[in-house]
């Protein structure tokens, strides 16, 4: 049995998929002399072999795409026909007497070093070229074959050291069951990737990779965090029975989707739901959600080697809304970076990407790219209930500098006489401590605050939220989150505006309390996660909510506020922990 960190509920029992996505790495090894042509020659092979793999994907996306989105790929070519490159392979071949793998590895990795120091802008986004085309050749080397989640022949367990969100937007619930990672952290965007395709999961194992083949047959506790390999008869008819029950839980909570979220005493908060693709509207329907409290646009960017345009956004902002009609679309801008990475969007290697060149910051360098996002929000404005919101806000300059390109791109389609909504709602996400900590200054220039609590958490604790080796430290209760909470809610109130929150923080019974005692306006979570909220909501009194919210308040440490919580939460909706659990 291994134990992990439960990222998506739910039990998965199948057969296991080794899915390797880390780096290729050239085993060093002496060869003889006359070994030194043959070695030439499979580099050489190599190099044909990948001409002709990038030439294929070139013709497929100028069929699909318009040649000019096949155009990034020359720069591929011209890495792959460099002739300083291949000389100096050669060279040191002969020289060190490595394998042809080994060698490549190494003078591949000197270009990327050199070309990622470089001053000149455009030599230094050439990194990324270099860094593909050398994957593609040390793969062709190496000889191993590229796989992508898409096309799974069979129902599988998939088990990564580590999988990208375009990894797992690329999967399909109907081939994988489940999945399991070695590493990552319950708010990493691989774990809410899960959450929202409801596929169990379970991350930051550590040694999955190691410990599972490909075809052992496998228990996936999601709810626990537990994986099992090659259990037993009476194991696997024990999680069967804890599958049903999980089944039949979320059946149980579905009756209470249409209810509104109103306390027994009568106050009414909105529950929302978040999503990543447009197509998970359907999902949002179905759990009962009030609206879309976070649309996380940076996945319409993904998997695919251009950036969306204006009309394709807008079309994707407007089916959207259009489908929810009355209720509120909150769309988020563009928030790469992190752990979300782009690979159309040139973005240099960082040191600590969490603390670098993202979301906000990225958009407001690159107004060319803002805008365009901005025009197709505001244009899809009109076809429902849209509001914006901007990502990682650290304090009243950049927040009125965002809003300043805003009111940019609202000027340019007022000039073409386009149609947008004038009074838009304009918030703000509070994710930073910074701005946490400014928020009596920033509620007075925004119409609404959305707590980003999985960063808000990591920034304040220092804690890595992918990180699963310091996951014990990522703690929502820890009482410097709780009164940051509390203060960001009461400078919002104070100025009138609503407060909601979007981090899966918002999903969690326990805390669910706290912060509707905390005064809380908005909830929003992974749409499977809603009627559960809904039903927690329902079943008590926000006179309740409030003692418990001052209790915690008053407690020293995380575990002590986890554990006082979860204990009200027991003698206030028994029914919750009597049916989820065993
Ligand atoms: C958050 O940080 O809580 C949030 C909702 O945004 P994301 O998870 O996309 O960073
Ligand atoms: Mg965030």
């Amino acid at each position: 049995m291994m134990k992990g960190i439960p990222a998506s509920p739910g039990i998965a029992i199948g057969k296991a998929f080794l899915f390797d996505t880390r780096q290729l790495t050239a085993v060093e090894r002496d060869i003889k002399q006359e070994t030194i042509p043959s070695e030439i020659a499979r580099f050489e092979e190599a190099l044909i072999k990948t001409r002709s793999e990038i030439l294929a994907i070139q013709k497929k996306i100028s069929r699909e795409m318009g040649s000019q989105h096949a155009e990034i790929f020359n720069a591929h070519l011209l890495v792959l026909e460099d002739r300083m490159l291949i000389e100096e392979v050669i060279e040191s071949l002969k020289k060190d007497r490595k394998c042809v793998e080994y060698i490549f590895s190494k003078v591949i990795g000197k270009y990327i070093k050199v070309f990622s120091k470089m001053n000149d802008e455009y030599l230094k986004e050439r990194t990324s070229d270099i860094e593909d085309v050398g994957k593609r050749i040390l793969k062709n080397l190496i000889g191993v074959q590229e796989k992508t989640l898409s096309d799974l022949k069979e129902q599988v367990i998939v088990v990564a050291y580590d999988l990208s969100p375009s990894d797992t937007a690329n999967m399909h619930k109907k081939n994988v069951r489940g999945f399991v990672t070695d590493i990552g952290g319950r708010t990493s965007h691989t774990a809410i990737m899960a959450k929202s395709l409801e596929i169990p999961a379970v991350v930051g194992l550590e040694k999955a990779t190691t410990r599972i083949k490909s075809d052992d047959f496998l228990i996936v506790d999601g709810t626990d965090g537990v994986v099992i390999i090659n259990p037993d008869k009476i194991v696997v008819k024990k999680y069967e029975l804890k599958q049903q029950k999980f089944v039949r839980f979320e059946k149980t909570l579905l009756d209470f989707k249409d209810k509104p979220a109103v306390t027994i005493d009568g106050r009414k908060v909105e529950v929302s739901a978040n999503i990543e693709l447009p197509d998970e509207v359907s999902s949002v329907i179905a759990h009962g959600a009030e609206g879309i409290g976070l649309y996380r646009t940076e996945f319409l960017y993904m998997n695919r080697n251009d950036s969306p345009g204006e009309d394709e956004q807008f079309e994707a902002y407007k089916k959207v809304a259009a489908r929810l009609s009355k209720a509120s679309v909150i769309i988020r801008t563009l928030d790469l970076g992190g752990d979300k990475f782009l690979s159309q969007l040139k973005v240099p290697h960082e040191m600590n990407p969490f603390l670098g060149w993202r979301a906000i910051r990225y958009c407001l360098a690159k107004p060319e790219v803002f805008k365009v996002q901005l025009r197709a929000i505001l244009r899809a404005s009109v076809s429902g209930n849209i509001k914006i919101m901007f990502p990682m806000i650290s304090g009243l300059g950049e927040l009125r500098q965002a809003i300043g390109v805003l009111e940019e791109a609202k000027e340019e389609l007022r000039h073409k006489k386009i149609n947008f909504n004038e009074d838009i709602e304009v918030g703000a996400m509070i994710e930073i401590p910074s701005a946490a900590l400014t928020c009596d200054l920033l509620a007075k220039e925004v119409d609404f605050f959305s707590i980003g609590s999985n960063d808000l958490i990591q920034y304040s604790l220092a804690v890595d939220r992918a990180n699963e080796k310091i996951a014990y430290l990522y703690k929502p209760t820890h009482p410097a989150v709780l009164r940051l909470i509390k203060s960001i809610i009461d400078a919002g109130h104070k100025e009138n505006i609503w407060v909601g929150m979007c981090g899966e923080m918002a999903a969690e019974p326990g805390f669910v309390l706290i912060l509707l005692g905390l005064g809380l306006d908005e909830f929003s979570m992974s749409p499977v996660v809603v009627p559960e909220v809904k039903y927690v909501i329902s079943n008590v009194s926000f006179e309740d909510a409030r003692k418990v919210a001052e209790e915690a308040l008053k407690l020293s440490t995380g575990e002590e506020v986890e554990t006082f919580t979860n204990k009200r939460l027991d003698e206030l909706i028994p029914w919750l922990k009597k049916t989820k659990k065993k």
